[in-house]
């Protein structure tokens, strides 16, 4: 994951003239070399004043302290007292003196520096005053993004196509209500409550209470709508504020959520909820949902790949109104390959069965979504050229009457999740039999999404096979957070009718091999 915030100034130390303790003038540091030492320790941005080869000595912290100048050598530094929670803490203050301009005005630019750094760690506010709880949200995200992210779910709209996306929202109602001894008598919590959809079914199934938490604006329609249905009301409080930060009066038995964002684990809400199974669920709590996975197979679409080159031949222009346009070729190009494409695709473009990386909400730990590493493996169904990796997801409603999955595969029905597909810009040749191998590396970043690094490598086949490795290797790198929506563009692909028994398990059949080198044949005539 890409850090938020680190400290990367270095130690600095400065000799002065002399130090002394405003609350006792006996108390001084005077000597011919007095060090002040700017450092960062245990996460704490600290100004030291000590004698050489003394241990006496003391320490501001930097957050709060604050510097007044009385004359060209002659500073105050004041600093609140280190634990502010205790009545009776004062304030500390020193008096500076240095040698000459040069090092006052150097020591002047370093404290400037370090306090701003301090404020910036979070270890206070802008305004001085200590912040006793530091929340884990603003901590790793960055406060833009959280901003926008907010803002969006703060409108009705949004909320409406998720309530609107009949197969999420009827398969979670689904889930409730086949299992309500989960729910009923129970204490649950709903993780991001949104409009407070969630926390409605499970008040219909019987909970004895629920706390509703959302942290955008959303939280005051929510109250609204569940006040006009006053039999559930009085069992929901509505509560505003990030799962990170707020406090519940009891723990729950239940959590029920809908953290999943685009290869589930977009906009880093699943980080949230297990953040509130740390928090709020008892020890043999339950998690609806339970259990996620990210279903990956490799796919052959020249369609698809033809229309992302194609888009980047607008900088292939030699005369553009007079203006030569193809030194940005070879960006624009990458910069199309490194959007991951959003649509729902036809499964037959699959050309090998898929595989799949299994989530575990109930023991997946929050730092472990900072980093995930896939390593692939497939045999490729049908003769072809792979142009990338699809992926899906689904998750598992592990109730204890009814085990339901929620799948968003390709041939199952649409969700607004649809599918992703990471598109290489080299892509590779496959004989049916071969082994294709490769890595789908997932990296956090500060945005609430991911960077994708993928690599496929097509592995010697056939008789010969034990005398080489890998033919061909080809890696791409996409950013989760940029996706290319394809929704609006013609489908190019029948949508299948038939229906899959199991969905999250597609297998392709031999006939079907026939059917997807007769569809990327038509693809390529329509080229
Ligand atoms: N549960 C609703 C909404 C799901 S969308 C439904 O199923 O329809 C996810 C919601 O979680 C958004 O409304 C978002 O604002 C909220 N959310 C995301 N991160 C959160 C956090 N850290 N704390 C509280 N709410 C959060």
């Amino acid at each position: 994951m890409e850090a938020p915030s680190t400290n990367k100034l270095k130690q600095q130390e400065f000799t002065l003239a002399s130090v002394t303790d405003l609350a006792s003038s006996s108390s001084s540091l005077s000597s011919s070399s007095v060090s002040a030492t700017f450092s960062c320790v245990n996460e704490v941005t600290e100004l030291r004043f000590q004698e050489p080869e003394s241990a006496d000595g003391f320490s501001f912290d930097l957050s709060s302290a604050q510097l007044f100048k009385l004359g060209p050598l002659q500073f105050i530094c004041v600093s609140d007292s280190s634990d502010s929670t205790k009545e009776n803490s004062f304030s500390r203050g020193v008096v500076i003196k240095f040698r000459d301009e040069k090092e006052s005005k150097d020591f002047c630019d370093s404290f400037e520096e370090w306090t701003k750094d301090a404020v910036k760690k979070g270890s206070s506010l802008p305004n001085g005053s200590v912040s006793a709880n530091k929340s884990k949200f603003d901590d790793k995200i960055e406060a833009a993004s959280a901003k926008m992210y907010f803002h969006y779910y703060g409108q009705l709209l949004h909320q409406q196509n998720m309530l609107q996306d009949y197969v999420r929202t009827g398969t979670y109602h689904a889930a409730v209500m086949e299992n309500r001894s989960d729910f009923s008598g129970r204490i649950v919590v709903d993780v991001g409550a949104g409009s407070g959809i969630l926390s409605m079914f499970a008040a219909l199934a019987g909970a004895k209470h629920v706390y509703a938490v959302e942290a955008s604006e959303m939280a005051d329609y929510a109250r609204k709508l569940i006040a006009g249905n006053p039999l559930l009301a009085e069992r929901i409080t509505v509560i505003k504020g990030k799962i990170e930060d707020i406090e519940l009066p009891e723990k729950a038995d239940v959590l029920i959520s809908e953290p999943m964002g685009t290869l589930l684990v977009n906009e880093r809400m699943l980080e949230t909820y297990v953040i509130a199974r740390d928090r709020f669920l008892s020890p043999n709590g339950k998690m609806f949902p339970t259990v996620g996975r990210i279903h990956m197979a490799p796919f052959s679409d020249e369609f698809l790949f033809v229309e992302m080159a194609n888009k980047a031949l607008f900088w292939q222009q030699q005369n553009y109104y007079g203006v030569d346009l193809t030194p940005l070729y070879g960006s624009a190009h990458q910069g199309y390959f490194s959007q991951p494409v959003v649509d729902a695709f036809d499964p037959r473009l699959l050309v090998a069965p898929p595989m799949f990386h299994v989530i575990d909400f109930t023991q997946m730990k929050e730092e472990q979504f900072y980093e995930i590493d896939v390593p692939l493996k497939f045999t490729a169904s049908v003769c072809t050229r792979v142009h990338g990796l699809a992926c899906w997801f689904d998750v598992l409603f592990d109730g204890s009457t009814v085990q339901r999955w929620f799948t968003t595969a390709p041939g199952a029905p649409t969700t607004h999740w649809y599918q992703i597909r990471c598109v290489l810009s080299q892509p590779i040749h496959v004989m049916a039999g071969q082994e294709i191998t490769g890595r789908l590396h997932l990296v956090a970043h500060s945005a609430q999404s991911y960077t994708i690094n993928l690599t496929l490598s097509a592995k010697m086949w056939g008789p010969g096979a034990n005398q080489g490795g890998i033919l061909q290797t080809s890696s791409c790198k996409l950013d989760l957070k940029e996706p290319y929506y394809r929704m609006s563009q013609p489908q190019a692909y029948p949508v299948s009718q038939e229906p899959l028994a199991q969905p999250q398990d597609i297998q392709i059949q031999s006939d079907d091999l026939e059917e997807v080198e007769l569809l990327q044949q038509n693809a390529n005539a329509q080229l």
